[in-house]
């Protein structure tokens, strides 16, 4: 007897067909024995939606609130899939996120999973029952509902998969696997049948959206294979897994990732003298900004003056210069320079770690293709250059093109 969870997100759900598609899929796949869990995001576009209802409201963001509202999207999905299979004669149920008993802490639009109350998914299961559970959301201490950021609904399916001690958790969505760049943006990127989670991780982290970070790191936390797969074809996916078992890749590197949604901001002129960076730093701590790159540049050898140049998410780009025109108004720092026209390219793989070229193949494709580099940053193993927004697609194929040439 094998327990499944198996995660639908939104553009496998758009729909009443869509749906009845997953329910007979499911029932094909289904041994009489078989126990299955069926998490799902919120319908299409409608998270969008949900957050363009808001800003009519109000431009401010009211956290508690916009969690409440937002919740409601998998909420539509969960219920219509429990009287889809219900109508197909199967006991079916559905359950929000706090009924399946996921606690989360953290701040509104930014939960973590910090643990699962299973107990309720258990006995209907022993009922009998296909369960459903809304993705993307949880229940504080307090009793609030709180969503888990953008593509949260893959945390809740691997989070529960480990809860559940489950067989294998699989990630339905639009695309067949994991490719080595984002197919939308390369058509000709090479599928992979298996990658790391370690490599993973870090594509996930650096823009491939397929995934949500945190879901991978809780793949790898409770050594889950995470199978990413077609809704709408049978074809085997990609396995996230922790050591690959497909033989050794003749490529330098694993992938390429680009992200849209960074925006660069440049403190101008603080005093270069110890403790500055902690200051502005903390302050920015402190509201939950997360920092990404971070550059300190040189000025002329006796100016006692330095520029502070980091990059975070857009969505953060109001608290940010909320924090630092406080700072401003108190005359810790001065000038301050917002640009949200930028975007992040990064190249990724564990083997380009002890091979020197990968960084000068990667400058080489961007200086060719007439592209200007703002930052480089660094990890172990990956490689990441901000760019102008509007050259990131060509960034992508230039530097795709080059180390998966003539595959
Ligand atoms: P879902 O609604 O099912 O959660 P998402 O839109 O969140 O689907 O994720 C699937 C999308 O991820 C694909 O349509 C694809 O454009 C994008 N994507 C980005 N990078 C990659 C990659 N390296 N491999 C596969 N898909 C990727
Ligand atoms: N519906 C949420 C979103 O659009 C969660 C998810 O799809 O995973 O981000
Ligand atoms: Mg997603």
């Amino acid at each position: 007897m094998a327990l499944f969870v198996k995660k639908f997100g939104g553009s496998s759900v758009a729909s009443p067909e869509k749906m009845r598609h997953i329910a007979e899929r499911v029932l094909k796949d289904k041994k009489p024995e078989d126990r299955v869990v069926i998490v799902v995001s919120a319908m299409g576009d409608s998270t969008d939606d949900l957050l363009h209802l808001a800003r009519q409201v109000s431009p401010r963001h009211y956290g508690r609130e916009m969690d409440m509202l937002l919740t409601t999207g998998e909420q539509v999905s969960v219920a219509l899939m429990a009287m889809t299979f219900i109508e197909m004669g199967v006991p079916a149920v559905s359950m929000t996120g706090a009924q399946a008993g996921i606690r989360v802490s953290g701040s509104f639009g930014k939960g973590c999973i910090r643990e699962i109350h299973p107990e309720r998914i258990f006995h209907a299961l022993e009922e009998g029952k296909v369960v459903i559970v809304a993705g993307f959301q949880g229940e504080t201490e307090e009793g609030d509902l709180i969503t888990l950021g953008r593509g949260g609904s893959d945390t809740t399916a691997v989070a529960l998969a480990g809860a559940l001690k489950a067989d294998m958790c699989e990630i339905y969505t639009d695309v067949d696997g994991i490719y080595s760049a984002d197919p939308r943006c390369v058509p000709d990127a090479v599928k992979m049948k298996d990658i790391t989670y370690m490599e993973m991780l870090e594509m996930a982290r650096l823009g491939a959206g397929v995934m949500q970070p945190r879901s991978v790191e809780m793949g790898s936390r409770y050594q889950i294979p995470i199978h990413v797969r077609s809704t709408f074809t049978d074809d085997e996916g990609t396995v996230i897994r922790e050591k690959i078992l497909t033989e050794g890749s003749k490529y330098m590197i694993t992938g390429v990732a680009q992200d849209a949604d960074t925006a660069k901001v440049a403190v101008l002129g603080v005093k270069n003298q110890p403790g500055v960076a902690h200051m502005l730093f903390s302050a920015l701590a402190e509201s939950h900004i997360v920092v990404d790159m971070i550059v300190q540049s040189v000025r002329e050898i006796h100016d006692d003056k330095t520029d502070m140049i980091f990059t975070i998410s857009r969505n953060d780009l109001d608290d940010t210069r909320e924090v630092l025109c406080r700072l401003q108004a108190e005359g810790r720092i001065s000038d301050v320079v917002y640009n949200d026209k930028v975007a992040k390219v990064s190249i990724v793989g564990a083997g380009m770690l002890g091979s020197p070229g990968a960084a000068a193949e990667m400058f080489g494709a961007l200086g060719d293709a007439g592209i200007n580099i703002d930052i480089i940053s660094t990890s172990e193993i990956s490689i990441s250059c901000l760019i102008g927004e509007k050259d990131m697609t060509k960034a992508v194929r230039a530097i795709h093109a080059r180390f998966f040439a003539g595959h």
